[in-house]
């Protein structure tokens, strides 16, 4: 029985991907820098006999042949960079790269993901079927390493028809996991705004033109391109998180500058909301007797996990960890290039719960107290190793 086979590796490996992820959690790397961590991963890879190939720079790709016949071919995905956070846990582990800090459980993906490797090698002969290993870099930096690696032909030769990632969620308990089939994550532009006007005196505002006047305009009207112009079947966010006016209580300054961010689960929708909040701010500066210049720096889109795909994998996680592990997950305004697989595979990604209570491990990621309950990491392996397995027709 596969099933229990995985499950016995699982927790054979445990310690050793524990101590994997502790290596990574304690030398952690920022985006387009993992060049220690691209070297601990290669290392071993070697280790267990494993070819690999490099790709944007920092990112490897790995195959996995099962000896049985198939033909058929599952792309898994880790990420591997940290962020600029100064670890804050006291913890054996703690970062010793002072500023930088694994905050995004990312050591907990590469080290699930060669946790994987290590089972599939061991069980070679009793699967067909083909296992794409991608360790990507930076997931947390625009332009995202996923686009670098598919530009690069990280889904070609051999191409898979599934690709699968997983993430930690802090929300969650240890021991059970969280999918969403359909739309689940946001796409993320980010809004520069600069609304020019002519300063002077607070006293004479009629020789002026106030920019703090047209950005309180601008500011509220932008709100109706979500209020008024979007589909409310599927969500959007607008907001600005920063507005500077530099003035004073009687200077009325040349400039504001502002920036936000614009969310949403629709491409043809995205593209259409640029140019409207763009044309209106415009307009409104324009009319006032100001200028506007309006730039959006494109992110990641959304995420989508492919229905069918979503409900087999589900179904495996089910059969894995039990019916009562595993949860329906809300949509998430937040982003993630994983988007960017599943916007060219049918692709799954799905939620490791992390989450322990008791032990006061409840901190959001992306903050400086972040931590796992690493139990969840036998879940994380043995889950991923029983997914890929079964994705393939065994
Ligand atoms: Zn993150
Ligand atoms: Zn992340």
């Amino acid at each position: 029985m596969i099933k229990e086979k995985i499950q016995q590796l699982a927790k054979e490996i445990f310690n050793d991907v524990v101590a994997n992820r502790r290596h990574l959690h304690a030398n952690p790397e920022l985006s387009f820098h993992e060049q220690e961590t691209s070297a601990f991963v290669a290392r071993k890879l070697d280790e267990l006999g494993i070819e690999y190939q490099k790709m944007a720079d920092t990112g490897l790709v790995a195959l996995i042949k099962g000896d049985k016949p198939g033909d058929q071919i599952v792309a898994l995905r880790g990420d591997m960079d940290a962020l600029p956070i100064l670890e804050a846990n006291d913890v054996p582990y703690k970062s010793k790269n002072e500023g930088v800090m694994h905050a995004c459980g990312h050591d907990v993906h590469t080290s699930s993901l060669l946790g994987v490797a290590k089972i599939l090698t061991e069980i070679k002969s009793e699967f067909g079927g083909t296992v794409k290993f991608i360790f990507q870099p930076a997931e947390e930096k625009l332009p995202g390493g996923a686009s670098l690696m598919i530009k690069e032909g990280v889904l070609e030769n051999p191409k898979p028809s599934a690709v699968i990632g997983q993430h930690v969620m802090p929300l969650i308990d240890a021991g059970k996991v969280g999918f969403r089939a359909g739309k689940y994550m946001a796409s993320t532009d980010e809004l520069y705004v600069t609304v020019k006007g002519k300063g002077g005196h607070g006293a004479q505002p009629q020789q002026n033109i106030d920019p703090v006047i047209i950005t309180a305009h601008i500011l509220t009207a932008l709100q109706q391109v979500i209020s008024r112009f979007a589909d409310p079947k599927s969500p959007s966010v607008l907001s600005f998180g920063k507005v500077i006016a530099n003035g004073a209580t009687n200077v009325i300054p040349n400039e504001v500058y502002l920036e936000g961010t614009f969310r949403t689960m629709d491409e043809q929708w995205r593209a259409e909301a640029h140019v409207k909040m763009k044309k209106m701010a415009e307009g409104i500066a324009e009319s006032m007797g100001g200028s506007c210049d309006f730039n959006i720096m494109k992110g990641y889109p959304f995420l989508i996990n492919e229905e069918k795909l979503t409900a087999q994998v589900r179904g495996f996680a089910e059969d894995f960890l039990g019916k009562e592990n595993v949860l329906d997950l809300d949509i998430w305004m937040a982003a993630e290039d994983f988007a960017y697989y599943s916007q060219v595979a049918d692709s799954c990604f799905y939620r490791l719960g992390t989450r322990n209570e008791a032990r006061g491990i409840t901190s959001s990621v992306h903050t400086p107290t972040f931590d796992v309950e690493e139990s969840a990491l036998e879940q994380s392996v043995g889950l991923m190793a029983y997914i890929a397995v079964k994705q393939l027709g065994n």
